[in-house]
């Protein structure tokens, strides 16, 4: 139901569950949190309240960039395992969504026969998926890109890819979905609300954009690879 991400050089865990309780008021059945550090990527998730989230992330890891979703289960029941992020079956993707993958079922039979699924959500598809073709000798950008290419429905989505520590992957179609920018950092999140508390510069994504979210960059595409620039706009607190 709702997304966050942030890249810097703060407490990503503190930046992102303050996040996810500006999204609480939507309504959710469970929250996650991924962090990457040097040692990699760190999930948390858990059913129930945010503040449920925040007693299990371990305190003691330290990292600087994830993601977070609160989830409103539309695919698999309520509960830690299907909870985002989902990782793929390697564990070097780690995916947060918001929507619904129509075609998922399809999607599963084409390519995933011999992939055991951990989750029965729509949303691990997608991550099995960018796996699948980065085997098939395929780089993580031209492997999200030929997923988003495959799946139908409605998405907005933020991926880590453990080889490449210095980067969020966001894309979106029919789901909000901002970058946000600071000095020294920047955000996604499916609401300029959440992370108003860092930044009120925004960037709007269009629909079946691929955006490389990096520290001190962010960078848009369209699936076919054409870089196009927008304007940021100043996001304010409704009252
Ligand atoms: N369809 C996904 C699921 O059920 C995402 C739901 C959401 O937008 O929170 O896990």
């Amino acid at each position: 139901c709702g997304i966050v991400g942030y890249i810097g050089n703060n407490d990503a865990k503190e930046i992102l569950i303050k996040g996810l309780e500006k999204l609480e008021y939507r309504g959710y059945d469970s929250a996650g949190i991924a962090v990457m550090n040097a040692e990699g990527v760190h999930v948390f998730k858990e059913k129930g309240r945010i503040a449920d989230l925040r007693n299990i992330v371990d305190t003691k890891v330290a990292a600087s960039m994830g993601i977070g979703h609160t989830r409103w289960a539309t695919h698999g029941v309520p509960s830690v395992v299907n909870a985002h992020p989902h990782q793929s079956t390697t564990e070097r993707f780690t995916l947060v969504h918001n929507g619904v993958i129509e075609n998922y079922e399809l999607l599963k039979e084409e390519f995933l026969m011999d992939t055991a699924l951990k989750s029965d959500t729509d949303t691990e598809v997608v991550v099995q998926l960018i796996e699948i073709f980065i085997k098939e000798g395929l780089t993580v950008e031209e492997a999200f890109r030929k997923t988003l290419k495959l799946v139908k429905g409605s998405y907005a989505l933020a991926l880590l890819d453990s080889d490449n520590p210095n980067t969020i992957f966001v894309a979106k179609n029919k789901s909000p979905l901002l970058v946000g920018l600071g000095e020294g950092f920047n955000v996604v999140a499916s609401d300029a609300m959440a992370m108003l508390q860092v930044t009120n510069q925004f960037v709007e994504l269009m629909d079946k954009e691929m955006v490389i979210v990096k520290q001190n960059e962010v960078t848009i595409q369209t699936l076919d690879g054409e870089v196009m620039s927008r304007a940021p706009f100043t996001a304010k607190l409704d009252a």
